[in-house]
């Protein structure tokens, strides 16, 4: 039976890991089409723009809101973020499946648009787990630390709307889990979410 390209979206708590799991993704199957998001917050050092977000000014997000140009937006930590349709829709039409990294409202935002799309929550081992790597990445102040982990736990209760829930625990068994969820929607329309081990 012939692949079907899918919108998958790859969603959690900040600091679960989600970034670096979907770098592991993309590594391991270069064909997965990745968007860039656009985001008003500045750029962190090594940040390229066009290539980790489109940084764009205030002004130039609302503009984009009202011309309807994102097919989620979300404010998260005081920012806004949002994934353009275009993006998403240009590498779907050419037979690409995408997947998107976004916070968890924007992931509960794609589904109500496009119920067609596969919800895979990251999950971390334990809250104290997600509070060291919060932590080790050292690119928050401890407002922002003490803040993302009381996002976090509410965030981790909506686990349960998301189609698929993976455990972030080893990386690399993480990605391994995550290929077998996008084989198995994209082949068979994702009638089964039994794809663990
Ligand atoms: P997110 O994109 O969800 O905010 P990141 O990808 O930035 O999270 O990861 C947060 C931190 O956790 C980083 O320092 C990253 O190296 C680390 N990390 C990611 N996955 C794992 C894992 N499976 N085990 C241990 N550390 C991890
Ligand atoms: P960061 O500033 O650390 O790069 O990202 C902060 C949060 O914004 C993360 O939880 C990330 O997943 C989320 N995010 C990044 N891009 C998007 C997007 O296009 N839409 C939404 N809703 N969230 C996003």
């Amino acid at each position: 039976m012939a692949r079907q390209a899918r919108l998958f979206v790859v969603s959690g708590p900040s600091g679960v890991g989600k970034g670096t799991l979907v770098a592991l993704l993309r590594k391991r199957r270069p064909e997965l089409g990745l968007t860039v998001s656009a985001t008003t917050r500045e750029p962190r050092p090594g940040e390229v723009d066009g290539t980790s977000y489109y940084f764009l000014s205030d002004e130039e997000f609302s503009r984009r809101v009202e011309a309807g140009e994102f097919l989620e937006w979300a404010n998260v930590f005081g920012h806004r973020y949002g994934t353009l349709r275009s993006e998403a829709d240009r590498l779907i039409s050419q037979g690409q499946s995408v997947v998107l990294e976004i916070d968890v409202q924007g992931g509960l935002n794609v589904k109500r648009i496009r119920p067609d799309a596969v919800l895979v929550f990251v999950e971390p081992p334990s809250l104290e787990e997600l509070e060291r790597r919060l932590r080790g990445r050292g690119t928050e102040d401890e407002a922002a630390v003490e803040c993302r982990l009381s996002n976090a736990r509410r965030e981790l209760e909506t686990a349960g709307q998301y189609d698929v829930r993976i455990v972030n625990d080893d990386l690399e068994r993480a990605c391994d889990e995550l290929e077998r969820v996008i084989d198995k929607y994209e082949m068979d329309g994702g009638s089964s979410t039994d794809v663990r081990d």
